[in-house]
């Protein structure tokens, strides 16, 4: 490292709260999958800012209407209408294929399901199932249908009512929800937790079970939505309609945007004043939102989203070390033969490119959805070599 990587480290120290831990790298600049850091090296970018960045860095469709919309009108609050919220509430409503579903719009994932947490207590009702090891977010409410010990514990008294049942198991959820249940949520596909796909028949088994006691079905789509899947929430391939879709990381296309979209009768269920963000449905995110959907579109990213699955599942799945590849499109865990995903994510940073590690055996992927045939065989190269080199110590 420099004396310049080295500074900002030690005043990033001195100055953030100790929360994430200390990072190691400062990051300057990017294109496309392409990151720099403030030595000047050069990393292709496998995490795409926890699978945000689905256009990639400095897209200029992006920049492009980030720049004429905060040149033009930045923000309002929501005391007033601009042309952007409605244009993109209306293109949520499309993609989930439901004219009587409504967006609430707000800044993060967290907070989407605060807002699904707040439209479930106006079905009169108070209990939640959620699922074990799911992810939901940091703020309190968020936390408490967050299905992680660890990140749980410390902060309880958390709010009371959640339970929570093993991910892809029907017969507990049955068992859980009654006609007292407001809401089940899940998550299509685990992310934070490893990427974890559920037995075939999953949701549409929670479906049923929701339809049975008249409860809400919530599908966070936070990380698998906006084309990662290859479809467009991630949960479409069961051919289920959920009551509630959040969304956030993705959506915004690095800027920060939440939502959470109400379909059918739950449309109806929050009452003016029950609800609000003063930044949520901002200009300025609304118009890098509806840049991000469109390239999407045009793009046909969702089609070359699933042929880059093939792709990579084929090849790992010939390495010794890579005992099974989960996910769906560009949402992939790599499990290792092995607990040495810390070690491999170091050693692949070192050779120029970034992945996650979520638990001590898998390592995750979720970069771009643009990013180029070419530089997936680059990170293919890389990672066989990285597996050699860590497996062979
Ligand atoms: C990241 C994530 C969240 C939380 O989003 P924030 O924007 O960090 O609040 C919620 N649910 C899922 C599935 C996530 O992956």
């Amino acid at each position: 490292m420099t004396e310049v990587a080295r500074s900002f480290v030690e005043r990033w120290d001195k100055s953030l709260q100790s929360n994430y831990g200390t990072p190691r790298l400062t990051l300057v600049s990017g294109k496309g999958s392409i990151l720099t850091d403030s030595d000047g090296k050069r990393y292709l970018d496998l995490l795409g800012g926890i699978a945000t960045n689905v256009l990639g860095h400095a897209h200029p469709a992006i920049t492009a209407a980030v720049a004429s919309q905060i040149a033009t009108l930045g923000h309002v609050s929501n005391f007033y209408i601009h042309p952007g919220v409605v244009e993109l509430a209306e293109k949520l409503q499309t993609l989930a294929k439901d004219s009587a579903a409504r967006v609430f719009f707000c800044n993060s994932g967290a907070e989407a399901n605060e807002a699904a947490l707040k439209l479930s207590r106006r079905t009169g009702r108070t209990k939640i199932v959620a699922t074990h090891g799911a992810f939901h977010g940091r703020t309190m409410g968020a936390l408490s249908l967050t299905g992680q010990p660890a990140k749980r514990d410390p902060f309880k008294p958390l709010i009371t009512g959640i339970t929570h049942v093993p991910f892809g198991d029907l017969e507990a959820m049955a068992s859980a929800v009654t006609r007292k249940t407001a809401m089940v949520i899940v998550e299509p596909i685990l992310g934070e937790a490893g990427v974890v796909v559920p037995p075939e028949g999953y949701l549409k088994g929670l479906r049923k079970i929701c339809d049975a006691t008249g409860t809400l079905l919530v599908i966070d789509a936070v990380q698998t939505g906006m084309g990662r899947t290859g479809q467009w929430f991630g949960y479409e391939y069961e051919g289920i309609k959920p009551d509630v879709i959040t969304l956030a990381k993705g959506l915004g296309g690095g800027l920060p945007l939440g939502a959470m979209i109400a379909l059918g009768s739950a449309s109806e269920l929050f009452l003016p004043g029950d609800h609000g963000s003063t930044f949520g449905g901002n200009p300025v995110a609304c118009a890098s939102a509806l840049a991000v959907i469109s390239q999407i579109e045009k793009q046909n990213l969702l089609a070359t989203v699933r042929n880059h699955e093939v792709v990579i599942k084929a090849h790992l799945r010939r390495s010794k070390f890579v005992s099974k590849v989960r996910g769906q499109g560009l949402l992939l865990g790599i499990v290792l033969s092995k607990p040495l995903a810390l070690e491999v994510r170091q050693e692949l940073e070192t050779r120029g490119v970034l992945v996650n590690a979520p638990t001590s055996d898998v390592i995750r992927i979720a970069p771009a959805l643009t990013i180029t045939p070419a530089q997936i065989q680059t990170f293919l190269r890389k990672f066989d070599s990285t597996l050699e080199r860590v497996f062979n110590v």
